[in-house]
């Protein structure tokens, strides 16, 4: 059937360095590679859900663009669109104004939604002919009206007054069918949005929502629906910190274990105080939790949310030992770059990973993103650094250091990662992530 309209969904999705020295050094190190991968392979949630609200009367395409050609731009141009809509994090803003300004100049419409947008609306505006801020499932099906009755703003916002807070029981299964499932090796579902933990550098947390949990039986037909498509998969949950409400996440984790799929999700070290939670997390076939211990500098920790995270900072190995004693493997995530870190926290934080029996480590710079805490203060300070938007990886330094120069910083990181990555702790890890997940045994037969 044709429509009247069409929209191209455009995920600037892949992970990227700027730092030259640290991304061929990344390039070559295994560990860290497998988890780049995973990341660039997964679809952008939010433009499928984008197009579950999108009306009948519009027809929508969904793209990737990581690594693209101009043959990928010009292809866009050919299906002549109404409207090219971009999602696009802080690293990959300056790309998206400059995309933004080739389909303009063709007479297409332009929008931007996203984190950065939705952090910075005033600078987004200048690239595009609207800007959605906040939860954009509320505000989608008004912008294309809007359009087609030729009277678009330049501002859809749920975040200005009076905010709007979309309720998750009204969520819509998100347009998997959009997807040629052949090229995705996991596909992604949000149980919950926003978390209770204030962390001070978190752009995730608060930006977009306060935390809330989406009703289990909607999860159900979420589930059911890629079960339609996909009679094995792999789920990652798109959520920031899933296991806050303990309650309602055994409820969560009892529907899972309804499916036969693997899953990956993030979350804090609470759960590992919570022993029927453990066991429904193993009985579900979670193969990992990506926990953020962020520090194994005390000092670094206090005063990073108000001072919870550092209250757990004796338990971080009792923790991991506990939870991948239920066969669920733990992947550790550690920042560096605190004010209050030096080169001791460097080898510190080398030590407890040598030491620690953690299945798999992320280790990242500590990165101002635009309007979260840690970015008003560095502003304050006077310390972040012009224009450094493209350098918003988590691998790259985006503000003056405290005891370090930034080269200094640089290197140090670079040294710790290529120890890190190493072949031997590589090898350690990789044997470690086998043998959690045979402990699973005794609880799945059970
Ligand atoms: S616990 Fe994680 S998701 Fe929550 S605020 Fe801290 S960094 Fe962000």
């Amino acid at each position: 059937m044709n429509k009247a309209y069409k929209v191209i969904l455009v995920a600037m999705s892949g992970v990227r360095v700027f730092n030259e020295k640290l991304f061929k050094t990344g390039l070559t190190l295994p560990g860290f590679v497998d988890r780049s991968r995973v990341i660039a392979s997964l679809p952008s949630l939010g433009l499928l859900t984008l197009a579950a609200h999108t009306p009948e009367n519009w027809e929508v395409i969904y793209k990737e663009l990581d690594a693209y050609s101009n043959d990928d731009i010009v292809a866009i141009l050919d299906e002549k669109p109404n409207i090219v809509a971009f999602s696009a994090l802080t690293a990959r803003i300056n790309e998206t104004y400059q995309l933004a300004a080739r389909f303009r100049k063709q007479g297409i419409t332009v929008v931007i939604g996203g984190l950065h947008a939705s952090a910075l609306p005033d600078e987004a505006k200048a690239h595009a002919d609207a800007v959605v801020q906040g939860e954009c499932e509320m505000l989608w099906e008004g912008l294309l009206k809007d359009y087609e009755n030729k009277v678009l703003k330049n501002l859809y916002s749920s975040l200005s007054e009076p905010k709007m807070a979309f309720q998750l029981d009204d969520s819509r299964v998100p347009a998997y069918n959009l997807l040629d499932i052949n090229n995705y090796n996991r596909l992604t579902i949000q149980t919950t949005r926003g978390c209770s933990h204030h962390c001070n550098f978190c752009a995730a947390s608060r930006t977009i929502s306060e935390y809330k949990k989406k009703p289990v039986e909607l999860i159900k037909k979420e589930l059911d629906k890629i079960f339609e498509i996909w009679e094995d998969p792999f789920i990652e949950l798109a959520d920031d910190n899933t296991f806050i409400d303990k309650k309602w996440s055994k409820e969560l984790l009892k529907l899972f274990a309804n499916y036969k799929m693997k899953w990956f999700t993030e979350t804090d070290i609470s759960i590992a105080y919570d022993d029927k939670l453990l066991e429904l997390l193993a009985k579900s076939n979670c193969m990992q939790v990506l926990i953020g211990f962020e520090s194994i500098n005390l000092e670094s920790l206090k005063g990073l949310d108000g001072g919870w995270k550092s209250k757990q900072f004796d338990n971080y190995s009792k923790a991991i030992d506990k939870i991948q004693s239920y066969g669920i493997t733990v992947n550790g995530c550690f920042v560096l770059g605190f004010d209050s870190d030096t080169k001791e926290t460097f080898r510190e934080t080398e030590k407890f990973i040598r030491e620690s029996k953690l299945s798999d480590v992320q280790i990242t710079i500590l990165t101002a993103f635009p309007c979260t805490d840690l970015y008003y203060q560095l502003k304050k300070e006077n310390r972040l650094l012009p224009d450094y938007w493209d350098k918003c990886t988590l691998f790259d330094v985006t503000y003056i250091p405290k005891n370090f120069s930034v080269v200094e910083l640089e290197n140090e990181f670079q040294n710790l990662m290529t120890r890190v990555y190493s072949d031997d702790l590589v090898k350690k890890r990789k044997k470690i992530f086998k043998q959690t997940l045979l402990n699973r045994r005794k609880f799945i037969t059970s």
